[in-house]
């Protein structure tokens, strides 16, 4: 190692930024951030730098940097643009054993500045010793995407326990051992869900000793099946599961992504098949939860478009059981996404509307004349087998018969279809495409939009 990772405390500590451009800048900004006492000295300063300033005070000099104003530090940071300006801020501060970073040139600096991911109170600091601030970034990245929004909170919320945790727990095996099941009970999701005197009742009951889990059923959309659109906390649902009950239409690569000793039952209900009834599914969602397991409950796309996500959740609130809801990506929102076909638009749709196909009884119960509007976009979910129907019912009920429409089959995966033509030969079109379910309906002029976006095709 070249370098010891520290986190200096610089608050109201002089710290001397020379050099006044966007480098120099973002440092300032996150010595600001650390509450230090800002000194920046620069022939010519940039608005921001002075922003900065006035927002947070600090003193300005319009001039080159001096060894006076090293002198006079106790942290500096080099980011003139002139060589030999960076070259004697480092000697002069390395002269008097003040720790100095100069922007770029690790060979001058006595320390670097890490990457940061910053929620603070938890901060990540990244570092290549130098080599690589790119590879540095891309690490920061990564822990920008895994590391929940809200972690802020658990850490203040931990740090308000620690003292009583103490005083209550006096050895310090058994402080860690509570801590790790702390971490491992519902409380950081909790936290995380912005349910937090919920997560404190829970830390509390831990600490009293209740420490039989409770359980919890997690109702979570996947996405309509690419997995790049699992939201980040479906993401770290899936891996702390100990059951997943999921739909027909959660994909292989989805499923994929599941802790693997987690244990998964297929439920899936197709359009003409219900292997599992609702009935059997709520019961299982209660009676897994009461036994104090973390249940998941994965849908395709959001559980609260054509999901029976509400039914599920009413049954559970019944029961007492508690739960959190994830939502998805919703089939229409993904396909048209990918299909190129923006559901509303300025000149083109000012409303939108998602509708079911499936039929009852061979019929669509649906109002007809309420449909036919001026600039509004259709979308049919289940509506793959009620399509010709659905196409006829609106001629006849006076939209024009050569609206443009679209079917997006197997939408964001690998598989997609998209048939597009008009209300009148949709159908046909469809048909001899070989289009198959999951498919969504979409109907409206954006449709012919996609026709315009030639990058699309493929
Ligand atoms: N809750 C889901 C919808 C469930 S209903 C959501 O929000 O997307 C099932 C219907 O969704 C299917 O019949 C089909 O119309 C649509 N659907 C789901 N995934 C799809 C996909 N990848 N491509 C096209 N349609 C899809």
């Amino acid at each position: 190692m070249d370098a010891l990772p520290v986190f200096l405390i610089v608050r109201n500590v002089r710290c001397l930024v020379a050099g006044a451009g966007e480098v120099a800048y973002r440092k300032a900004r996150l010595l600001a951030k650390a509450r230090a006492q800002l000194h920046i000295v620069a022939p010519r300063i940039s608005e921001q730098m002075l922003e900065l300033l006035q927002e947070h005070g600090g003193s300005l000099e319009r001039r080159k940097v001096t060894e006076d104003d090293v002198a006079a530090a106790q942290l500096v940071i080099a980011a003139t643009d002139d060589l030999q300006s960076n070259e004697d801020v480092s000697r002069w501060a390395q002269g008097r054993g003040v720790p100095v970073n100069v922007v770029d040139q690790p060979a001058l600096c006595t320390f670097y500045m890490p990457a940061i991911v910053d929620r603070s109170p938890v901060v990540v600091a990244i570092s290549s010793s130098g080599t690589s601030p790119v590879l540095t970034r891309s690490l920061k990245e990564l822990n920008e995407v895994m590391m929940p929004a809200r972690i802020d909170r658990l850490a203040v919320l931990l740090g308000s326990m620690r003292e009583q945790v103490k005083r209550r727990i006096t050895d310090f095996a058994g402080r860690t051992a509570f801590w790790e099941n702390v971490l491992e009970s519902e409380v950081p999701e909790l936290v995380y869900a912005g349910r937090e005197e919920e997560a404190r009742a829970a830390l509390e009951r831990i600490l009293g000793g209740a420490q039989q889990q409770t359980g919890e059923v997690w109702l979570v959309g996947a996405g309509p099946g690419d997995p790049d659109l699992l939201t980040l906390r479906a993401l770290r649902l899936m891996y702390r599961a100990d059951l997943v009950l999921y739909d027909r239409l959660v994909s292989k690569e989805i499923l994929s992504r599941i802790r693997p000793d987690a244990e998964r039952i297929h439920v899936g209900k197709g359009p003409d098949m219900h292997s599992v009834d609702q009935y059997t599914i709520n019961d299982m969602l209660i009676r897994h939860a009461r036994e104090g397991r973390k249940v998941m409950r994965l849908k395709g796309g959001d559980p609260f478009i054509f999901g029976r996500g509400g039914e599920e959740l009413t049954t559970l609130a019944e029961a007492g059981v508690n739960f959190q809801i994830v939502p998805g990506i919703t089939a229409a929102s993904g396909c048209a996404a990918y299909a190129g076909i923006p559901l509303t638009h300025r000149d083109h749709a000012h409303s939108v509307q998602f509708l079911t196909g499936h039929l009852k009884d061979g019929n669509l119960d649906l109002d007809w004349p309420a449909l036919i509007r001026e600039k509004h976009t259709l979308v049919f979910y289940m509506g793959l087998k009620s399509l010709p129907l659905v196409c006829d019912q609106l001629r006849r009920h006076g939209m024009p018969a050569a609206t443009p429409a679209a079917v997006v089959s197997q939408g964001t995966t690998r598989q997609q279809q998209v048939a597009t033509g008009n209300l009148e030969n949709l159908p046909g079109i469809a048909e001899r495409a070989g289009i198959k379910a999951p498919a969504i309906t979409i109907i409206g002029e954006v449709v012919s939009l996609r026709d315009s976006f030639a990058w699309f095709e493929g």
